[in-house]
C-alpha cells in the first residue's frame, strides 16, 4: 500500500477484510437455497432444517428478506464485489516514485488513452462505500 493512496487504500484493505469476514459467515451458515413462509425460514432441500424462526409478528417482512439472502446469494454478491475491486484496482503501471508529488493513482480499467480516472473510480468507490464506508 502506498501513502499516495491515502485513506482510499485503507478503505480498500477494510473492504477486503469485511468481504472476507462476510464470506466466512456465509460459508459457515446452513447451505441454501432457503425458503420462507410467514413464520420460518428453512433449508429448501430437506424442508426440515429451520434456519430462522420468527417469534415476532406473522408475515414479518424480515423473514422474506432473510430467505432471499441465503449463503449462496451472499457468496455471489461478495464475489461480485471482490471482482469489481480486482477489475478496478490502481493501474499496474502507476508507480508513485516516478510520478509528480501528489499525482493521484489512476484506476487501471477506467484510465485509457487520454482519459484519466483517479482511483477509487466510481465502480471501486461504490464497493468501498458498502464494505468500508467513510466515517460520517
Ligand atoms: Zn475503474
Amino acid at each position: 500500500m502506498t501513502a499516495a493512496r491515502g485513506s482510499a487504500g485503507t478503505r480498500l484493505e477494510q473492504a477486503r477484510v469485511e468481504i472476507a469476514q462476510r464470506r466466512s459467515h456465509a460459508e459457515a451458515a446452513t447451505a441454501g437455497p432457503w425458503s420462507a413462509d410467514d413464520r420460518e425460514v428453512w433449508q429448501s432441500a430437506d424442508q426440515e432444517t429451520v434456519v430462522v424462526r420468527s417469534w415476532v409478528d406473522e408475515n414479518d417482512p424480515d423473514i422474506a428478506h432473510i430467505a432471499a439472502n441465503d449463503p449462496a446469494h451472499v457468496l455471489a454478491v461478495l464475489a461480485a464485489a471482490d471482482a469489481t475491486l480486482d477489475r478496478h484496482a490502481v493501474a499496474a503501471w502507476w508507480d508513485p516514485e516516478f510520478m509528480d508529488d501528489g499525482d493521484p493513482a489512476p484506476c487501471g480499467t477506467c484510465t485509457y488513452d487520454a482519459r484519466r480516472v483517479v482511483w477509487p473510480c466510481p465502480d471501486a468507490a461504490a464497493v468501498l462505500d458498502v464494505y468500508a464506508p467513510e466515517p460520517a
